[in-house]
């Protein structure tokens, strides 16, 4: 039985509607949709298409007895509850791959800003304060980068680092020393990434092992006056210890918190602070990432509901 109804329950680009469209699916488009009505919905649809805004939960899951598919548009599926779909027979597919450059590009933008303290100039030429000389910056040239997760957006970003002439240690869980030398990198222990970085930018998975593994220690092994970048996840940063580490470290910059929008007195205080830059979660928002999780999605899709 094919002809699939596909509920989208979050904006997605035009292109990608068609595209399930033409590959014969049936399309409701409900961008936005409250997670009371979605669950008062949702039965009678085999595949659900969303972002990172709803908790897939088994309350969501099990509101929809025809459900074969949940499809996350991009990448990141710490909002669904994996197991839980997988012991029901329910596939769950991302694109992993699309989003990878514009995180890379992201990152590689954001050490330099924090590098050469572009936030702080734009802002202070904009009042009416020419500042120059009042922020000094620095070159990544010869500065050391720690690079944690060597996946693929950390590969990436690697690569840029190294070609820039950064000296590029990477932290894995996994033996990732021989792709490491290929882009001119070097596999390190966390610590030891930690404690000579200039640098450090996290490119981890949030999982177990990986929420707040940059917490009280970890900062107190960090360089004085270095640089963090998260464009994970917000919950590998222990955001009470990075409140705390705040004047120790040169600068901050964040495109993802552990709550988003952030609403919390102590991200309120984090974003608040001087050295601290914050993106709303922009990493993956491109025209061309877009189009392409489109594209790797309804393939992921179609051979998950045929299979
Ligand atoms: P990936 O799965 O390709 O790579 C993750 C790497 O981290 C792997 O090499 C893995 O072995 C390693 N790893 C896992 N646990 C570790 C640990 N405890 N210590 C050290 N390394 C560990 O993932 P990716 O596609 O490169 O994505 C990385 C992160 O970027 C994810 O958290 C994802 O959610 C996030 N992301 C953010 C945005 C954004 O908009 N900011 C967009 C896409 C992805």
């Amino acid at each position: 039985a094919f002809v699939s109804r596909v509920l989208v329950a979050d904006s997605v680009p035009e292109s990608f509607l068609q595209r399930l469209s033409s590959l014969g699916f049936s399309v409701d488009y409900r961008p936005g949709v409250s997670r009371e009505a979605l669950v008062e919905m949702l039965d009678g649809y085999e595949v659900l298409v969303f972002r990172s805004r709803l908790r897939v939960n088994r309350e969501l899951i099990d509101s929809a007895t025809s459900l074969r598919v949940l499809a996350r548009y991009g990448v990141g599926l710490d909002n669904v509850d994996v197991d839980y779909a997988v012991s029901r027979g329910i596939a769950v597919v991302n694109a992993p791959c699309s989003s990878a450059v514009s995180v890379a590009e992201l990152t590689l933008g954001l050490l330099l800003m924090l590098f050469r303290n572009l936030y702080q100039h734009v802002d202070s030429v904009k009042k009416g304060y020419w500042s120059k000389g009042a922020f000094v910056g620095r070159e990544l040239h010869g500065k050391t980068l720690g690079v944690v997760g060597f996946g693929r957006i950390g590969r990436l970003v690697a690569r840029y680092a190294a070609s820039l002439n950064m000296r590029v240690l990477v932290a894995d869980v996994r033996d990732v020393s021989r792709e490491a030398s290929e882009v001119g990198a070097e596999q390190v222990g966390l610590e030891e990434l930690l404690s000579s970085s200039h640098a450090v930018t996290l490119h981890v998975p949030l999982t177990p092992k990986t929420h707040r593994m940059i917490s009280w220690r970890e900062f107190s092994i960090m360089r004085e006056g270095a640089f963090l970048v998260n464009t994970s996840r917000g919950e590998v940063v222990d955001s009470e210890a990075l409140l705390a580490n705040l004047d120790r470290l040169g600068g901050v910059a964040l495109d993802v918190l552990e709550e988003e929008p952030p609403r919390s007195e102590r991200l309120l205080r984090i974003i608040a602070h001087p050295k601290v830059i914050v993106t709303p979660h922009i990493g993956a928002e491109t025209l061309e990432a877009q189009e392409r999780i489109g594209e790797e999605l309804a393939v992921a899709i179609r051979e998950a509901v045929e299979r």
